[in-house]
């Protein structure tokens, strides 16, 4: 990428292109590479006016939500989202818990603890995979693709599973099976989108779809994930 850059530069270029200097040791002004990268997220749980998502005692805000910006984007959006939800949700939060303070009666939380020695070579392909089909420009051909190698991710978990007590490793693997969750909730919302609007783009659907200006709500029941238009 090139650019004519004036003689004096405008402060907010000027203090940009210091820091860029003083970090990587070369300026922007000469060639550099440039690559596409995760920066925020244009949806996110769903979460009501007291930022609750729907399960008793869990509140949600920030850029786990990421939805209030609809389509794209403003830049300084997610700070304002963080600073308003975040407010939000912190006094819901500690409402609840003033309204229900933990007893010696509290039920124990019980789960299969698992570990899977395959967990981070997962997590790898995964992210992999995500970026190919799932990144800047998306295809029913590419996100079929994405979809079908998130089942078989799955199923090289399940299969290398084993029982477990270090907490860490049992944390790890289910990090990883969160993971595919999400990564199954995207795909599915990128399938379900047949058009491009703000960030989302599909080669296969290059144009807008005025009927489907609306926010797509991305349900996950017994590991079936369907995407229905939000009432
Ligand atoms: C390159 C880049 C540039 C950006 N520029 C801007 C900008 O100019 N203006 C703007 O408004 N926004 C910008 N954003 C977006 C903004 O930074 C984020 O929306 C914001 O930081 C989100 O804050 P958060 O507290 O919701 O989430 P995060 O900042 O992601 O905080 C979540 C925290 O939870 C921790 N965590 C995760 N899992 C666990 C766990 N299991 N247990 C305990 N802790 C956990 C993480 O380590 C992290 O510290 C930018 C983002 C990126 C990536």
């Amino acid at each position: 990428m090139t650019y004519d850059l004036p003689d004096v530069l405008p402060e907010f270029m000027q203090t940009y292109f210091d820091w860029f200097t003083d970090t990587f040791g070369s300026s922007p002004a000469e060639d550099v590479r440039i690559a596409p990268y995760a920066h925020a997220s244009n949806g996110g749980i769903r979460i009501d006016a007291n930022a609750s998502c729907g399960i008793a005692g869990l509140f949600a805000c920030g850029e786990a939500t990421g939805g209030m910006h609809g389509a794209d984007r403003l830049g300084g959006l997610s700070s304002a989202n963080g600073l308003v939800f975040g407010h939000i949700a912190g006094r819901s939060a500690a409402t609840w818990a003033a309204a229900h303070p933990l007893g010696p009666s509290s039920p124990d939380v019980t789960f299969d603890a698992t570990f899977s020695p395959l967990a981070s070579d997962v997590m790898r392909d995964l992210r992999h995979a995500m970026s190919e089909s799932c990144l800047v420009i998306r295809t029913q051909e590419g996100l079929g693709l994405a979809r079908a190698t998130i089942s078989a991710f799955g199923e090289r978990l399940a299969r290398s599973s084993r029982p477990c007590e270090d907490w860490r490793e049992v944390a790890a693997t289910i990090q990883v099976h969160q993971s595919l969750v999400s990564a199954n909730a995207l795909v599915t919302a990128m399938l379900a989108r047949t058009e491009s609007r703000g960030a989302h783009y599909r080669a296969d659907f290059s144009d807008e779809d005025a009927t489907q200006a609306r926010p797509l709500v991305i349900a996950c029941k017994n590991g079936e994930v369907s995407a229905l238009p939000a009432e």
